[in-house]
């Protein structure tokens, strides 16, 4: 069953019961990868989650169509290897078109992928939250640039001159922006590796993080593995 939103979790002797927004499936075994959710999907399994998640919106420019002779491959900075966001950086898509970005900004609800984008409970589990408050606490100084170049696009310039020193603000038009599920661990760390979690008949992707689209069959073996050695 697709596009069914998983409301509830049982266990029926050996099977799964998922209720769903579509009725219930029953299943023998279940894979949590629900990204934005997981952590909360992994609490409704009765596993308790390696890592809390929160929300952080990557907003993005791209080249205008005119402008796009300026980047004919991908350019990227070398990753700072204390922060598990890159950077900006330009990325040839598939339809040819070259996005500019992300910056990093805390979201104002799991799936917000507008600025105005606020569910009150996202925020006030955010902002309650002790290891985001020492986080925020140890790197205010990134996130305010990171906010600053959310609202300015001077400053989001600026960075992208770091990769392409000619490059001007007319050259560029806001598009889409995606939100990041930024796995804390319980030492309030930035998460940046996968984390797979596996007992009885459920296996819970707590954590996967970019490259995880790029290396998604690779990931899809070892959920198999640990299912295989789960069922025996
Ligand atoms: C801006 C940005 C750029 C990125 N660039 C790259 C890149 O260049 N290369 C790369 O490899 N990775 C990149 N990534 C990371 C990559 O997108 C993620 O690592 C990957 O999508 C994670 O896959 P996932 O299956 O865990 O989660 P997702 O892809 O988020 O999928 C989760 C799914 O679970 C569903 N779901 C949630 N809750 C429920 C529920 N209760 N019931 C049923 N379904 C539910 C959601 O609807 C969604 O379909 C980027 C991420 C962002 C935000």
């Amino acid at each position: 069953m697709c596009d069914a939103r998983v409301v509830g979790f049982q266990r029926d002797g050996s099977k799964i019961v998922l209720a769903t927004k579509q009725g219930d499936v029953i299943a023998d075994y279940a894979v949590n990868c629900c990204g934005l959710q997981s952590d909360r999907m992994s609490k409704m399994t009765g596993h308790k989650a390696e890592a809390k998640i929160l929300p952080f919106r990557g907003e993005f420019y791209e080249l205008k169509p005119e402008s796009q002779h300026l980047c004919r491959n991908l350019i990227y900075p070398v990753p700072d290897p204390s922060f598990p966001f890159l950077g900006v950086h330009f990325t040839r898509m598939i339809d040819g078109g070259i996005e500019c970005g992300p910056n990093a900004v805390l979201a104002f609800a799991r799936e917000g992928y507008r600025k105005t984008d606020i569910n009150i409970a996202d925020l006030a589990e955010t902002l309650t939250y002790s290891r985001f408050l020492r986080m925020a606490a140890n790197y205010w100084r990134v996130g305010a640039g990171e906010m600053w170049r959310s609202i300015s696009k001077a400053a989001f310039v600026k960075a992208l001159q770091r990769l392409m020193p000619d490059i001007r603000s007319e050259h560029i038009v806001p598009t889409r922006a995606g939100v990041r599920a930024q796995a804390i661990s319980p030492a309030g760390d930035m998460v940046d590796d996968f984390v797979i979690q596996a007992s009885d008949n459920v296996i819970n992707v707590n954590n996967a993080p970019s490259p995880a689209a790029t290396s998604a069959l690779n990931i899809g073996n070892i959920i198999v593995d640990k299912l295989d050695e789960q069922l025996g």
